[in-house]
């Protein structure tokens, strides 16, 4: 679209009561859309292709809801709106956003970094806990990278999917990348028993599967693992057969519905840490039908806790990160590294030992930022969704492994309004709002009504610069400590 005409179109939508999102205006196939900002944000849209999308006219223009539909005519017509796949060659980072209002602060904030920015990525248990689909979240990345105008590409990514049916509904959606979550089929029980009973089950196991383990690693040297000691061996089978397999069959149905998508396969959420001869034997099996993953997820030792720092020994996971790194290498995928919000004492290492080709994924800190927001403008709304998450934390508690302590956390009633953004500074205080959003943003009262949902949104709809700019110091620090020397 030339200077004239955004000029023209600007003034008319100002006549009209709205304001333009200047880096959204943008024209493709002889049709102009931009993002406006009324009551509510709407894209304008004129020209050859008005018809594609629904909405009201009005001075020959049509005015329309940001909903699925319309996102749908809008990645058709500007492909970049649409989610692509992560590069192999260059970090790729998650960033959750449970509100689907985050996407231009992190546009924002990714834009002085060589990453790539999957800015569409939940979990179905976040999407249960928000009341929302896949193609919600593919519809408000599109929308959020329409009106902050960014260019580079940007992915979906459906996380910890567990079922066939969760991968088809990220497909459907548009997703260029899957999760999957192998935990149900893992037997991380087998960590914690005796080698005689190891025997005992390992025993039990069909003799040609045995069999073919047997033949395949024992009693020979691997790449990077070494030999793999017959216990270890067995351990292996009886804890991981049965994910291998699941892992297979997922990846065959997405390759039936036509692949061209990234494959994570994640092995984070178990009891134990992975060794790396349990990695080895997961990706040659997988290799060995043709399987490859874009990333691993192993789990890591200490605690990688939500919205808080690592816990637990640095040296340690800097020897399990240089091993993994090393077979992610040999086989030819990335890294990826989970609960990676505000882990900024790993950043620096995880980034050096990967050179930066891995994945992290963030998810709830853009929600806590939201939040931090709330505490900054209007204090008394911010005291009542603190006092309301204090009463939801224990049923909140049963779908998150957190070690809070609500008594560490201020009374309120001993803070000023202006201390209120300190609480998230506060890890006890953190985690309180990290892990009760789905109860804050769902709470109803008699008459059915949302209790905090509605007028929370209206607020961060009034103050979405300052969202902006909380997202982008705060995962710019991300960004900033992962491509830190160290
Ligand atoms: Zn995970």
């Amino acid at each position: 679209m030339n200077n004239q005409d955004a000029g023209i179109w600007t003034d008319v939508l100002r006549r009209m009561g709205y304001t333009v999102y200047p880096a959204s205006m943008d024209s493709a196939e002889e049709t102009f859309c931009a993002m406006v900002r009324g009551s509510r944000k709407l894209l304008a849209v004129s020209g050859k292709r008005a018809g594609d999308f629904a909405g009201e006219r009005a001075d020959g223009m049509l005015l329309c809801s940001p909903n699925r539909e319309n996102a749908d005519a809008l990645m058709r017509l500007f492909p970049y709106t649409a989610p692509a796949r992560c590069p192999k060659d260059s970090l790729s980072m998650g960033l959750g956003d449970r509100l689907g209002i985050a996407t231009p602060g992190h546009a924002s904030s990714v834009a002085a970094y060589d990453v790539f920015p999957v800015f569409a990525q939940q979990s179905v248990r976040e999407l249960n806990l928000t009341g929302r689909t896949f193609k919600d979240i593919v519809a408000a990345a599109a929308f959020g990278v329409f009106e902050a105008g960014y260019k580079k590409g940007y992915g979906a990514d459906g996380d910890h999917l567990k079922t066939i049916g969760e991968i088809d509904a990220a497909l459907d959606a548009g997703c260029a990348m899957i999760t999957l979550d192998c935990s149900n089929h893992i037997h991380a029980d087998i960590a914690h028993l005796e080698d005689a009973e190891v025997e005992r089950l390992y025993g039990n196991l069909p003799e040609d599967l045995r069999t073919y383990y047997e033949s395949r690693y024992s009693q020979r040297e691997h790449p990077v693992v070494g030999k793999i000691e017959r216990n270890v061996l067995r351990r292996i089978v009886l804890t991981f057969h049965e994910a291998v397999e699941y892992a297979k069959t997922c990846h065959a149905h997405i390759m039936q519905r036509g692949g061209g998508v990234d494959f994570e396969l994640s092995i984070d959420e178990t009891s134990a840490w992975t060794l790396p001869c349990e990695h080895y034997v997961i990706a040659n099996e997988l290799e060995q039908v043709g399987v490859r993953p874009t990333s691993v997820a192993p789990h890591f030792c200490g605690e990688f806790e939500k919205g808080i720092d690592y816990r637990g020994d640095l040296a340690e996971l800097t020897r399990q990160l240089i091993a993994h790194q090393q077979l992610a290498e040999h086989f030819g995928y990335k890294l990826s590294l989970h609960s990676g919000s505000d882990k900024f004492s790993v950043f620096p290492v995880f980034g050096s030992i990967t050179k930066r080709r891995a994945h992290l994924k963030t998810a709830g800190t853009s929600w806590l930022e939201a939040m931090r927001v709330v505490a900054q403008k209007d204090p008394a709304l911010y005291r009542r969704v603190h006092a309301y998450a204090l009463e939801a934390f224990d049923k909140a508690r049963e779908y998150y492994h957190v070690t809070t302590e609500l008594d560490r956390i201020p009374d309120l009633s001993d803070l000023a309004d202006g201390e209120l953004p300190l609480l998230f500074q506060m890890d006890d205080a953190r985690q309180l709002i990290h892990i009760t959003y789905g109860l804050i943003l769902n709470e109803k009262n008699e008459k059915g009504d949302y209790v905090f949902r509605d007028v929370l949104y209206a607020l961060w709809y009034e103050n979405e610069e300052s969202y902006i700019h909380a997202l982008r110091d705060h995962i710019g620090r991300h960004l900033q400590s992962v491509f830190a020397e160290v």
